[in-house]
């Protein structure tokens, strides 16, 4: 159990302490009566205002207190003496007393009370806090310069940032411009291998397809001069025959190319015309019967609506003739040849089938494709320009070309002319 001063010391003892306390403490005390006349001032506190001993005795405790403060001071001082407790002053606020030179002493003020001889004394005990502040003071400085810093580098942070996020977007534009080089790139070396692939497709058959026509001419031509009797007429004719024959075939690959070369560059125009379908195809028969081999037969059939068609003729002559001359071409003696059209509504479709070569599954797919040809037409004179011919001409009139082939038994060819009686 803790014991009071009292169990401890007489009362006199307890004077010579209090006394000595008040004497000696390191804090300044000074004890006030309830008008605020000051009663008594320990040696630290007039040293910590500048007074001499004894010099406040008896003055107001606003002495003390700055002058501008003096009048809330008594307010606050009346207050304390109606309702007196312990408690520390001026809570929560910066406290500055009055030194004897005018200057002013931050400090921290507690206050406390007690009767003698019925009357009531206030003590007040005054520390000096000007290290606080200024320690308090240097702190707020470095905590201002701290956050000024912290907030310079958060700056700077979110530059760096920006700065990589800006580098990022950068690096990913190269890339996606490398990338589009790269696409660039790889289509024009496609194109190039496009070209030269047509280069060396056009060699093949330029060399292959020439020659053999020009030595025929030659051949023909020198066994002519060869023939000088009357009775080799027979034999003159043939060989010319021969050279026409020759000069025919130099002629169509010209044709073809020149066919071509408009579709190509856009020459050409879709030019619709009114004609009777059954009488246009069996025109074509008649013209290409005479490309027939023996016993060979083009057998035209229709169906469907009877109508006039409403086509560019000069075109479907260009598709038609190309297909039927294939069909001839690569079937042998005697084979049938089926040319069917049938309209239905605005539709018009044309197959041509053939009992023929066929085409091997490999070279299918590039059928259409300008030069080629397919592995088992080597020995049959061709260019391999009528299909791009045929597909180029459908483009233009809005049909398409499709076809189904077995090697060695047969191909048909189906054009699809979906707007053929359109009439404007
Ligand atoms: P060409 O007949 O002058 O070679 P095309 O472009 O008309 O050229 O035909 C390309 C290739 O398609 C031909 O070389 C041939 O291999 C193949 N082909 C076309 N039509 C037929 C067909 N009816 N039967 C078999 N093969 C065909």
């Amino acid at each position: 159990m803790a014991s009071s001063p009292q169990d401890l010391f007489s009362a006199q003892d307890q004077r010579a302490a209090i006394e000595s306390m008040f004497n000696a403490a390191s804090l300044g005390i000074i004890i006030s009566d309830s008008e605020g006349r000051i009663q008594q001032v320990n040696p630290f506190a007039n040293k910590l205002f500048g007074y001499e001993e004894g010099e406040l005795l008896g003055k107001k405790i606003e002495a003390l207190v700055p002058q501008d403060l003096r009048a809330i001071h008594e307010s606050h001082r009346r207050d304390f003496n109606h309702n007196p407790k312990t408690r520390s002053m001026g809570l929560g606020l910066d406290l500055f007393a009055l030194k004897k030179d005018g200057t002013l002493l931050p400090v921290e003020i507690s206050l406390t009370h007690y009767q003698r001889k019925g009357k009531r004394e206030i003590v007040s005990f005054v520390s000096d806090i000007t290290e606080r502040k200024k320690i308090e003071a240097e702190l707020k400085e470095l905590n201002a310069m701290l956050e000024k810093k912290v907030g310079e580098r958060t700056e700077e942070l979110s530059q760096a940032f920006m700065e990589l996020q800006q580098t990022n977007l950068n690096l990913q534009e190269e890339m996606e411009q490398r990338k589009q080089a790269e696409i660039e790139a790889q289509a024009a070396f496609e194109r190039e291998r496009e070209l030269n692939e047509l280069k060396s497709r056009f060699v093949s058959m330029a060399s292959h397809e020439f020659r053999t026509p020009l030595s025929a001419i030659l051949s023909s031509a020198s066994l002519i001069a060869r023939y000088h009797s009357p009775a080799d007429q027979e034999k003159r004719t043939k060989h010319i025959d021969t050279i026409k024959a020759s000069v025919h075939v130099l002629t169509n690959i010209l044709n073809d190319f020149l066919s071509l070369d408009k579709l190509e560059k856009g020459k050409v125009e879709n030019f619709p015309t009114s004609f009777d379908l059954d009488d246009f195809s069996k025109g074509l028969v008649e013209e290409v019967e005479a490309l027939a081999k023996p016993g060979q037969r083009v057998i035209y059939t229709s169906g469907g609506g009877t109508e006039p068609v409403f086509l560019d003729k000069q075109l479907l002559r260009s598709v038609l003739l190309n297909l039927l001359s294939n069909a001839i071409k690569y079937s042998g003696i005697g084979m049938e040849i089926q040319f069917v059209a049938r309209l239905e509504g605005p539709r018009l479709t044309i197959v041509v089938r053939d009992q023929g070569i066929g085409i091997p599954e490999v070279d299918q797919k590039h059928l259409f494709e300008t030069f080629f040809r397919a592995k088992n037409a080597a020995a049959i004179q061709g260019t391999g320009l009528g299909l791009n011919i045929v597909k180029r001409s459908l483009d233009l009139m809005g049909g398409f070309i499709e076809f189904e082939s077995v090697e060695n038994q047969g191909s048909a060819f189906t054009v699809v002319l979906p707007q053929a009686r359109n009439e404007p």
